[in-house]
């Protein structure tokens, strides 16, 4: 178990949680948010002004989460919020088309090359679970590939993450998936194009596509190795299967074109969420338009959604698309880069090995020596170490993604201040880290 103490207590948000607690399992909303991987008592937060989030208790923290980053103009952007207050005052939801939803899809179709017809849907598992169903309508196909370690959302057929075993037919992850709904699911290890032959090898004409995260957040930051993603894409055409790239955390952030931007492998389909909905619920998938013809009323695979496309979110997106230009992305780059380095200077002073991996400014910290490429080495590290290192970030006002499993993030609102805050607070975190014990 963890063996940290909580120094800091946080009665208010204790007094929510147990509140919660009764009228919802765990006391959260979605699970990473209730801190059992760390421990303690999650922070219920009650407002968000730039790089800072206040919580319940009235403690401020520098925001290294950004609502799992969402948030790259730091919260409460003034021009964000101008523009979500015309949307409400305009009305909520029609049911119909609107304007706002194609001024989005034509921002993001001509921001992101291989995306030459969108749909808009309302959260990132949608996306996905959709692209899946277009994949295999399109090409009559069954099986899907996907990567152990890589995390598409709750969608059943990609709850099979478990094994990591070579072209191992996967069981699901979780109670509730059916053997049925996981079975033409085939998980294979990350960064390894040998298992990827291997998969097709086995099945020739069976696969429908291969998912991968454009470059993995979901297992602590583990990019693709050079030639991976182009690999991919070069079996999925010499077979006939589709390359799915997930796009739901890279999109808009790694570069004004994502992942896409940073590595140019052209996928056949892609999903986006998080950055393109400014802290709405807003996500798409999208790419060939002769695969996309597909998709219903033009084709014959269905999808829908009440609330897709919504004015409200689609005003939030674009607002903070538009002010996402190369300023923004080198603001990003940037600060990133300097907390990167305050983390690694203050962890090698107090001697914990540790590495610290990086997508453009997405990074996360491993508590390891060696170099982590896929999800069983990223599991060799010693988490037990992270915990310490986030209740002492935690004590001393720095809000870090409450697992060491996860991407750190940051904004254009990380600000010198928000950084000497961060730099300050990171001897004791360090020092914390080394005297761990598992
Ligand atoms: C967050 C995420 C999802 C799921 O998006 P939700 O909006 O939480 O449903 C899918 N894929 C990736 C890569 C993600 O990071």
């Amino acid at each position: 178990m963890v063996s940290v103490s909580f120094p800091y207590d946080a009665p208010v948000s204790q007094t929510l949680f147990d509140r919660a607690a009764i009228v919802t399992p765990g006391g959260v909303n979605s699970p990473v948010r209730a801190f059992r991987a760390v421990g303690g008592t999650p922070r219920f937060m009650v407002s968000g002004s730039g790089p800072y989030l206040t919580d319940a208790d009235g403690r401020e923290y520098v925001d290294l989460v950004c609502s799992w980053g969402p948030m790259i103009l730091g919260h409460a952007h003034p021009e964000v919020v101008g523009a979500v207050q015309a949307a409400v005052a305009r009305g909520t939801s029609f049911g119909t088309p609107g304007e706002g939803e194609v001024a989005l899809a034509e921002e993001i179709v001509a921001r992101v090359a291989p995306v030459e017809q969108v749909r808009l849907v309302s959260s990132g598992t949608e996306a996905t679970m959709s692209a899946i169903r277009l994949a295999r309508g399109f090409t009559g196909r069954a099986k899907v590939v996907k990567f152990a370690g890589c995390y598409h959302g709750h969608v059943d057929a990609l709850l099979a993450a478990a094994g990591s075993g070579l072209a191992t037919f996967a069981l699901p992850d979780t109670p509730g998936v059916t053997g049925a709904q996981a079975g033409d699911t085939i998980v294979l290890p990350y960064n390894d194009l040998d298992a990827v032959r291997a998969a097709f090898a086995a099945h020739p004409g069976e696969i429908a596509c291969v998912i991968t995260e454009a470059s993995p957040g979901n297992m602590g930051v583990v990019p693709p190795l050079p030639g991976f993603n182009q690999g991919l894409k070069d079996l999925c055409a010499a077979d006939g299967a589709l390359f799915v790239s997930d796009e739901v955390m890279t999109g808009f952030r790694t570069s004004r074109a994502g992942w896409f931007g940073v590595d140019g492998v052209v996928p056949d389909l892609m999903t986006f969420g998080k950055v393109m909905g400014g802290g709405f619920p807003a996500a798409a998938f999208g790419g060939r338009a002769d695969v996309m013809a597909h998709l219903a009323p033009a084709g014959p695979v269905y999808q829908a959604g009440t609330l897709s496309g919504n004015p409200v979110a689609t005003a939030a997106g674009l607002a903070q698309l538009r002010l996402l230009d190369d300023a923004a992305y080198a603001a990003v780059d940037a600060v990133s880069r300097e907390i990167r380095e305050l983390v690694a200077g203050a962890l090698a002073k107090e001697g914990v090995a540790h590495r610290v991996q990086t997508a453009s400014n997405m990074f996360s910290v491993f508590f390891t020596a060696d170099e982590v490429r896929n999800y069983d080495e990223a599991r060799k590290q010693e988490a037990f170490r992270f915990n310490a290192f986030f209740h002492s970030m935690l004590a001393d006002g720095v809000y870090l993604p409450p697992s060491a499993f996860e991407s750190w993030f940051v904004s254009t609102a990380h600000d010198e201040r928000a950084v000497e805050r961060i730099a300050a607070a990171l001897p004791a975190a360090a020092r914390a880290a080394a005297e761990a014990t598992a």
